[in-house]
């Protein structure tokens, strides 16, 4: 037997756990992002549109009234909690629901309601008369397909009709699909599509590719998508979706679907603005753990997040502030990706208080509920400088959040003074020093 496209790109060991901490992939990152968002994300950021034919108008919808949804699907929106669209969902929302169906490729960063828009998109294109696949949704793991298919059901909670089936590792099958939605990673579709024949891709009149950035940074899905979307008939609507807009990744996007109108919403740059920063001057360990532990005491509100170097230094501290009684929880590279969902998730709902992290685990994590981060060790790159970039992302807010937030560092050395004064330098902004026995004076 031959070997099938899901084993050639080893889909099965996609929750294997990393070996180290460098090895957190783009899409466990991807992922973490998605579990820790509490909700959408608003941003005043404007919106940038490249149509491919600029005769056809672009609409703007600025209700969910205004989109001629299904009743089942509108109170489906509701009972999400939606008032009113996002502002990338204003845009796409007419493209992906109107009649004839465009394509479209849209890129906006994670929390901004990609997902809820094409979720809406797939939903709303399905004929519940027909019993086969007519909608695929290719995502680059298991973990993000089964949170897509979350949303799905969510959403059309109110369509008990629409069958969803997930083509991922674990769920095999041995007959045709009568399911109208397929998620899947592709290699798994693609043996299910060409060499079981499960279902028929020329019947497929809505294809999803989300994640794209992430999709082409897995070794063999972008050739594997190509190689799908190749035997999608004509008329299929297309669209695409990601969080980033590195070149590679729109390149790809507009090879795949030239003809495409393409929605960009840009980031907002972070600032230090409204951070309060400050330091606490330790000898050693122990000293750094009794700040640890008397600013845990001082907070009442709100919830924290602790930074360290090394994943060493956080199971430590972790299970120090525990034997202390302290309820917090740890995020670091041991755990296995169920785990780690498991952790967030208790984080967002606010179970603890505290997260204690490393670096190279929530780096590009945005935790807007968190309004007090602690460096237990500063921020430096391979070389030991200063990693500014790091520093601003671990405790920057964009302009949106709007609500004051503290930082507090850890110095238990000269070189590490000296990394805090060259941080203080690059940004401009004062870092304030702390008491270590009177931080009630932070609140
Ligand atoms: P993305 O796919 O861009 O990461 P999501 O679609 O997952 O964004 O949306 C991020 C969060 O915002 C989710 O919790 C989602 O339920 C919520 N959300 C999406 N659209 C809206 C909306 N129009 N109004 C309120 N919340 C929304």
């Amino acid at each position: 037997e031959s070997t099938s496209a899901a084993q050639e790109v080893g889909e099965t060991t996609e929750t294997e756990k990393p070996q180290n901490e460098e090895e957190i992939t783009v899409a466990e990152r991807s992922l973490l992002q998605k579990i820790i968002r509490k909700g959408l994300m608003d941003t005043k950021a404007q919106l940038e549109v490249k149509q491919k034919d600029p005769t056809s108008p672009l609409y703007s919808a600025k209700s969910f009234e205004d989109l001629n949804l299904r009743p089942e699907l509108l109170k489906g929106v509701y009972a999400m909690g939606f008032n009113t669209p996002s502002r990338i969902q204003e845009s796409a929302l007419p493209i992906l629901l109107g009649n004839p169906p465009q394509n479209l490729i849209a890129q906006s960063q994670s929390g901004t309601g990609k997902t809820a828009a094409f979720v809406l998109a797939m939903l709303s294109r399905v004929d519940s008369n027909l019993n086969y696949p007519q909608i695929l949704c290719l995502s680059p793991t298991y973990e993000l397909a089964v949170q897509t298919g979350e949303v799905i059901s969510q959403m059309g909670q109110f369509c008990p009709e629409i069958q969803v089936v997930f083509a991922v590792r674990g769920y095999d099958i041995n007959e045709k699909l009568s399911a109208h939605i397929i998620i899947g990673t592709p290699g798994k579709i693609i043996d299910w599509a060409f060499r079981h024949k499960f279902f028929d891709v020329s019947k497929i009149r809505v294809f999803v590719l989300d994640e794209a950035d992430v999709m082409i940074a897995t070794q063999g899905y972008q050739d594997l998508s190509i190689k799908l979307h190749r035997k999608l008939p004509p008329n299929c609507q297309k669209m695409l979706f990601s969080a980033t807009y590195e070149e590679n990744v729109m390149r790809f996007a507009e090879k795949l679907i030239p003809d495409a109108t393409i929605l960009r919403l840009k980031r907002e740059e972070e600032s230090l603005d409204n951070i309060k920063q400050f330091y606490i001057e330790c000898k050693d360990s122990n000293e750094k753990y009794r700040a640890i532990a008397n600013i845990y005491g001082a907070i009442t509100i709100g919830q924290a997040m602790i930074f360290c170097q090394t994943r060493n230094t956080a199971s430590w501290l972790s299970s120090q502030l525990t034997k202390d009684g302290h309820a917090v929880a740890l995020l670091s590279g041991d755990l296995t990706v169920d785990q780690r969902i498991a952790v967030l998730n208790r984080f967002r709902e606010a179970q603890e208080r505290i997260l204690i992290t490393t670096n190279v685990m929530a780096r590009g994590i945005d935790v807007e509920q968190v309004t007090l981060v602690v460096n237990y060790d500063l921020p430096v790159d391979m070389n030991k400088r200063p990693d500014c970039e790091t520093y601003l992302h671990r405790i920057g807010r964009t302009g949106r959040f709007g609500k004051a937030g503290i930082a507090i560092n850890l110095v238990d050395s000269s070189r590490s003074m000296n990394v805090l004064r060259q941080i203080e330098q690059h940004f401009g902004k004062p870092i304030l020093k702390l008491d270590a026995e009177n931080v009630a004076e932070l609140e």
